[in-house]
């Protein structure tokens, strides 16, 4: 398995609201040998859909992107990002397994958060995290073993213990019962996702609403027809600072 190009699919068909990010059938070098997902927090800006999106694309000055495959929105909105080795993890070791080439080995999943212990994860946030976690070990046939937090990955003994602490605030311990929980519904064709089967109009109902109202579309439209996937990115964006742009497409990246 060299690239994950049913990442998009895989999460939509579990019912979860996806938006392809332009590129990422070609982003990060083809070379994977598909294990398990590991889960983190961006630690990014406290507003705002996905507002590190563009950091996960491109990387840090001291990383190169792309900084993992699924970027994870406060609205539950997954965000696909790249099919290739993603750098998020860094070496190490988990369930008693050699994982250390990370990158290759595990999906990473950064769901935005700002890192304080302080501040709550959205119920949708988390629901789709769960959902996400469980749909890709079902895909690829691993045990929800295999699923584990980066604060639980990153403590080979040659490291600093406690290196990480992402994903903050979340008992990887209760999230892999929970996902066990949802592997096996997902299994029986038994999943229910608040707003699944509704369509993405349905889902985002109230931010249409909102752009209606200042003007920012005219009607209620299906986003993909109208814009691409990076301007629906920060439209939701938008939305969830409540900045209003008038024309969308003349809106600055
Ligand atoms: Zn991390």
């Amino acid at each position: 398995m060299s690239r994950l190009l049913w990442l998009a699919d895989v999460a939509r068909d579990a019912g979860l609201v996806v938006v392809e990010i332009d590129g990422w059938k070609t982003r990060g070098t083809a070379d994977m040998e598909l294990k398990g997902v590991i889960n983190h927090h961006t630690a990014g800006a406290a507003h705002g859909d996905l507002p590190t999106l563009a950091a996960l694309i491109k990387g840090r000055p001291d990383l190169a992107g792309p900084l993992c495959h699924y970027g994870l929105g406060r609205s539950g909105t997954v965000y696909v990002i790249a099919s290739g080795k993603a750098n998020h993890a860094g070496d190490g070791q988990w369930h008693g397994e050699d994982f250390l080439d990370s990158s290759r080995s595990m999906i990473g999943i950064e769901a935005e958060h700002t890192g304080r212990a302080s501040d709550p994860w959205p119920e949708e946030q988390l629901e789709a995290y769960r959902l996400l976690d469980a749909a890709i070990l079902v895909r690829i046939g691993a045990p929800v073993a295999n699923l584990c937090g980066h604060k639980e990955w990153a403590q080979p003994p040659e490291s600093t213990p406690n290196r990480k602490p992402d994903p903050i605030g979340i008992d990887m311990n209760r999230s892999r019962t929970d996902v066990a929980e949802m592997m096996r519904r997902i299994e029986m064709g038994d999943v229910v996702v608040p707003g699944a089967g509704e369509g993405v109009n349905a889902i985002f109902a109230t931010p249409f609403d909102w752009a209606v109202e200042m003007g920012i579309f005219t009607e209620h439209t299906n986003p993909d027809s109208v814009v691409t996937s990076e301007e629906f990115a920060a439209f939701l964006d938008r939305y969830h600072q409540r900045v209003v742009v008038p024309n969308l497409r003349s809106a600055p990246r």
